[in-house]
């Protein structure tokens, strides 16, 4: 049986430790109704977390596993989209119990999707992959050079 994931990142500020802490786990928040941009799985993290004076300071590691369409060659795969350097800072007050995190997080995640994901970098694209044209007006441009 799949392990159900939580679907918020709170950070309960009363607990805290003072001298900081790194938080690890995965928040399931990437709910998009895309047809060529399927999450799967939640965005795993690991964040560094410390309170400076009034402020709550977030940095660190996100990811997460999507199933994308090659817009080269119109193929399914799969890649993980990072993100290396969140960070985030959050007023605190006396009243604050806790910080969700969860948007910012998701935002993060989508804002660095491709906006043409491609299979790999040397996807040939359709073109190349199709039947050769049977038309041969083509071939006489290979004779022409640019000079
Ligand atoms: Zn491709």
């Amino acid at each position: 049986m799949a392990e159900e994931l939580e679907t918020k990142l709170v950070i309960d500020v009363s607990r805290l430790d003072p001298e900081g802490e790194t938080i690890e786990g995965e928040v399931d928040c990437v709910d998009l109704d895309e047809e060529f941009v399927h999450p799967f799985g939640g965005i795993r993290y690991r964040l560094d977390v410390q309170l400076i004076g009034t402020e709550l300071l977030v940095r660190g590691h996100l990811e997460q596993d999507f199933e994308l369409v090659c817009s080269r060659c119109g193929e399914d795969f799969d890649d993980t989209i990072k993100v290396d350097d969140f960070t985030e800072s959050y007023e605190i007050s006396e009243n604050t119990s806790e910080v969700d995190l969860t948007e910012d997080v998701r935002e993060s995640i989508i804002l660095t999707l491709p906006s043409y994901p491609v299979c790999s970098e040397a996807c040939p694209g359709i073109a190349q992959t199709a039947e050769k044209p049977a038309d041969d007006r083509w071939s006489a441009l290979d004779g022409i050079t640019v000079e």
